[in-house]
């Protein structure tokens, strides 16, 4: 069996003048969830409707499960579960009825009622879509994504527009979904959400990959975690290093703020704190700061992920 569910290569695709995705090559591994994370606008949705068969890629190549999404779109239809980021839902249908109609287009669905009550939408089987909460679409979307039992699922932006108890029912989910074997592909701006979600992590940035890796890889390359304090302004900085693990270091950020780099763990604190107690210096405030894959996509391109 082929170990990676999609393999992007080259992908280039305009719009116009615009162009949306810039060479991009990425793969991603059988079974893994794996995250697609950069700013609105970096390319993700087409990156991802090319992998869906909706568009054509116009350089570069394109394989899901090993085979062309546009012309073995039908071998791949009972295989790959979708959910796109705007419903493409009638507007007058009801949750119910939309569902159990995609789930016989399927050999093994998923039972309809119990995606329902699990997704948190039985109360609204006799709403018609177009009334339906935008998060409520939504789900109703995951739900259409999952109905048939697919190997491989495309969620695209899966918790935009969510309340936090949706949003976290929807990790939930998507953790069953990697536990039972499923590959998760989801697009996402939440960087909190790829690196609580993700096993591997893409991040791209005006239609280009930017970096690859484990959310953990990501976060401990270059810049390092850092214990930031508070205490009175001119303490001896020189004397506090002194004290701590070799490698540390310390800066006063600004006045009576300062940084203490190294390898921040339990014994780092310990000599930090232990030091000032030698001082009799009682800290005002101190905290770790852990790097987040924000800082990461700030290092690589002087910007916040959501700007
Ligand atoms: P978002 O999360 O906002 O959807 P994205 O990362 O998914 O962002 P894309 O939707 O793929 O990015 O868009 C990439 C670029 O292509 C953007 O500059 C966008 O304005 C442009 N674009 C996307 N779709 C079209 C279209 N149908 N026609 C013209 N330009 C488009």
């Amino acid at each position: 069996m082929n170990s990676l569910a999609v393999e992007v290569a080259g992908l280039v695709m305009r719009y116009g003048d615009t162009t949306a995705v810039d060479g991009l090559s990425l793969t991603v591994e059988t079974g893994t969830v794996t995250a697609v994370l950069g700013p609105n606008g970096a390319g993700k949705t087409t990156t991802v409707e090319t992998c869906e068969g909706y568009r054509r890629p116009q350089a570069g190549t394109v394989r899901v499960l090993g085979l062309d999404p546009v012309r073995d779109a039908a071998r791949l239809r009972p295989r790959v579960g979708v959910m796109l980021q705007s419903g493409g839902a009638w507007s007058a249908a009801y949750p119910h009825e939309m569902l159990r109609y995609v789930s016989r287009l399927y050999a093994d669905p998923l039972d309809v009622d119990s995606l329902i009550e699990r997704l948190g939408l039985g109360g609204v089987g006799r709403t018609p879509y177009r009334r339906l909460s935008g998060g409520q679409q939504q789900r109703l979307a995951l739900a259409t994504a999952l109905v048939g039992r697919p190997e491989l699922v495309f969620l695209d932006e899966p918790t935009a527009g969510l309340d936090p108890q949706a949003r976290r029912s929807t990790w939930e989910l998507v953790d069953e979904l990697r536990a039972s074997g499923v590959t998760v592909v989801l697009t996402t701006h939440f960087m909190d959400e790829a690196e609580r979600l993700a096993d591997w992590v893409h991040v791209i940035d005006h239609g280009r990959l930017i970096a690859s890796g484990s959310p953990k890889h990501l976060t401990s390359e270059g810049a390092e975690n850092t214990i930031r304090l508070s205490a009175p302004a001119g303490i001896d900085t020189a004397g506090l290093v002194t004290a701590l693990p070799a490698g540390s270091q310390v800066v006063e950020q600004s006045p009576g703020v300062y940084l203490v780099s190294g390898t921040v763990d339990p014994a780092l604190l310990q000599g930090v704190t232990a030091w000032f107690a030698t001082q009799g210096v009682l800290l005002d405030a101190i905290a770790v700061r852990r790097r987040t894959l924000e800082d990461v996509f700030l290092d690589l391109t002087g910007r916040e992920l959501r700007s």
